[in-house]
């Protein structure tokens, strides 16, 4: 008889991936956490990470953003001492939500013939985690990977949120293609342009304001 996967479940009070690395976050996640961390006040960091420049309006378009573990504790700044994250009732990021399952290898492609923005990707199942580390060999972990109807069921909250973090990024890159083809925008790779940033959630706001932070999310925050 063929063995079930057993579904994936957090180890209580784990915490280890938010120790480990800095956390991926859209421009509209900036939006929502800087509203949080107000609220909460506390410190935390997001630094630009992925950005594509806008030769028509000379900025820098920041697609990711990169937030930061404590310098000073390795921790990230909303986990909380007992090693649970304080923002999981507010708004978690979808990165964190995801996790173990990781979009990784991700490229973006500027296609100007075409004039089209588009990323590629592989999936990944982190093996830093834990509990992956116990439940699944590497034949499982394949079939985690190649079989969404195995994932929907072992992990059906991370498999979700790993889908809006597709999502998500397919909305941003494929509404900056549409103002490429209406020619508001001249999209090329940053090469060092001495420009301003520009978070991509703010600069597509000021060309299509009726865009709203839900378009972008499957969640609703609870600030
Ligand atoms: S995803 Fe894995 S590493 Fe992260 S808190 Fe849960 S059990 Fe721990
Ligand atoms: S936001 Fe929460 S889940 Fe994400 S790394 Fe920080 S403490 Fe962990």
């Amino acid at each position: 008889m063929a063995r079930e996967i057993p579904r994936f479940s957090c180890e209580p009070g784990c915490g280890y991936c938010c120790q480990v690395s800095p956390v991926t976050v859209f421009p509209h996640e900036v939006h929502i956490l800087n509203r949080v961390v107000e609220r909460l006040g506390i410190t935390a960091r997001f630094r630009p990470s992925y950005r594509i420049v806008d030769l028509v309006r000379r900025v820098k378009i920041v697609l990711t953003y990169i937030m930061d573990l404590n310098p000073a504790t390795g921790r990230c700044p909303f986990l909380g001492e007992d090693n649970l994250c304080i923002i999981h009732n507010r708004y978690k990021p979808v990165t964190c939500r995801a996790f173990p399952r990781v979009p990784r290898v991700i490229q973006y492609v500027i296609d100007r013939y075409n004039r089209r923005l588009y990323f590629t990707y592989e999936i990944g199942i982190s093996k830093i985690c834990p509990v992956v580390r116990k439940l699944y060999d590497d034949y499982t972990i394949r079939i985690l990977v190649e079989n969404p109807e195995v994932a929907k069921r072992v992990m059906p909250e991370e498999y979700r949120a790993c889908v809006e973090f597709l999502t998500s990024r397919a909305k941003y890159l494929e509404l900056l293609t549409v103002l490429w083809r209406e020619g508001q925008v001249e999209l090329t790779e940053d090469i060092g342009y001495p420009w301003p940033l520009v978070d991509a959630y703010s600069f597509i706001r000021q060309l299509y304001p009726e865009i709203t932070i839900w378009f972008f999310m499957d969640t609703q925050p609870r600030l």
